[in-house]
């Protein structure tokens, strides 16, 4: 299926049959048939046109921090945009970079050129692109508080820029879910401000964290999206389910928000917490939960 394509890059970016709990934070994952990690926007594009072309399925990812992928792995090919692909450029007060970049080093660059406005973002685990796609946030503050433009690569190997307004930006939502268009760079807007006070920011916020959250279990963070109007981890404490162990999977005994794997879960005991969870909550509650995480992979 891929036989041209891997003739086309360079053996050190394929991968075939890997297993793809490699490649998230929590540690499952099935294989995916062709996992590529490609170094520029000529092999980028390579692979995309490719897939395109010949009808295979492409799934482009990042650091794999919201991902839960199924225990069959993930049929066609799974591009991974990370530390192949995280060049940055400091402009005024701006930031350009590719899409791999880890968010904490994008944060701890633009702290130490006194840059202020990504405090928010140096805990989240996740990549640039991610973090593009997802509006990731924390600590009031979000990606679209500070994104101006995205430089993306569609399906047909075309690129085009989006402007901030054109991304359709809402909690934890934008346009990227929708449409095949892939994030290669991104421009950040941010203001100049006092080191000292940035830093210290940026270590109130990795406390409360590490206070909350339990940062040392695998885990893809918050399971849930947050309905309006209520907290997920609340609600679920009061339906008796911190704690609650299903095969690997935990519902967290620290922050029932988050789901973690306490050992050789599989993606089929995750999905079957997050139903529990759904329907004891639509029970109670009468709310339909959306799950934050990402769900891929063959059923
Ligand atoms: C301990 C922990 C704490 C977390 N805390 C937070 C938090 O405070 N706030 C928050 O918002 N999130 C949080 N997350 C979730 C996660 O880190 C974010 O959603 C992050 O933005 C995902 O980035 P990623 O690179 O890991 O994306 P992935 O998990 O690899 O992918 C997520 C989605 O984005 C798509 N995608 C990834 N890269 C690209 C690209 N270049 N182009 C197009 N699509 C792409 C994927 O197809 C997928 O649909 C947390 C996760 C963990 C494990």
């Amino acid at each position: 299926m891929f036989a041209e394509l891997l003739q086309q890059l360079p053996a050190e970016v394929l991968r075939e049959n890997e297993p793809m709990q490699n490649h998230t934070s929590f540690k499952i994952g099935g294989p995916a048939d062709l996992l590529v990690t490609p170094g520029s926007i000529e092999e980028i594009k390579r692979v995309v046109t490719y897939c395109h072309k010949h009808h295979i399925p492409l799934l482009v990812i990042g650091r794999g921090s919201n991902l839960l992928v199924r225990d069959k792995g993930i049929r066609g090919v799974v591009m991974k945009l990370a530390s192949n692909f995280q060049e940055f450029l400091l402009e005024g007060n701006q930031i350009q970079a590719q899409a791999g970049i880890s968010l904490s080093e994008l944060a701890q660059n633009a702290a130490a050129a006194s840059l202020q406005g990504l405090e928010f973002a140096e805990g989240i685990p996740g990549s640039l692109g991610g973090a593009v796609v997802m509006n990731a946030g924390a600590y009031d503050g979000e990606m679209s508080d500070v994104i101006i433009e995205v430089q993306a690569i569609m399906e047909t190997g075309e690129i085009k820029l989006f402007k901030a307004e054109e991304l359709n930006y809402s909690y934890r939502r934008s346009i990227l879910q929708e449409i095949p268009g892939y994030v290669l760079t991104a421009r950040m807007q941010l203001k100049s401000g006092d080191k000292n006070e940035i830093t210290a920011r940026m270590r109130e916020y990795a406390r409360r964290r590490a206070e909350k959250q339990p940062l040392e279990i695998p885990s893809a963070g918050s399971t849930f999206k947050r309905p309006d109007g209520h907290y997920v981890g609340p609600m679920i404490e009061e339906l008796g389910l911190k704690g609650f162990t299903l095969g690997g999977a935990q519902i967290s005994d620290k922050h029932a928000g988050f789901i973690v794997n306490r050992g050789g879960a599989s993606a089929a005991d995750v999905l079957d917490l997050i139903a529990l969870v759904q329907t004891r909550v639509k029970e109670k509650y009468g709310l339909d939960l959306q799950p934050e995480v990402r769900i891929v992979g063959e059923e």
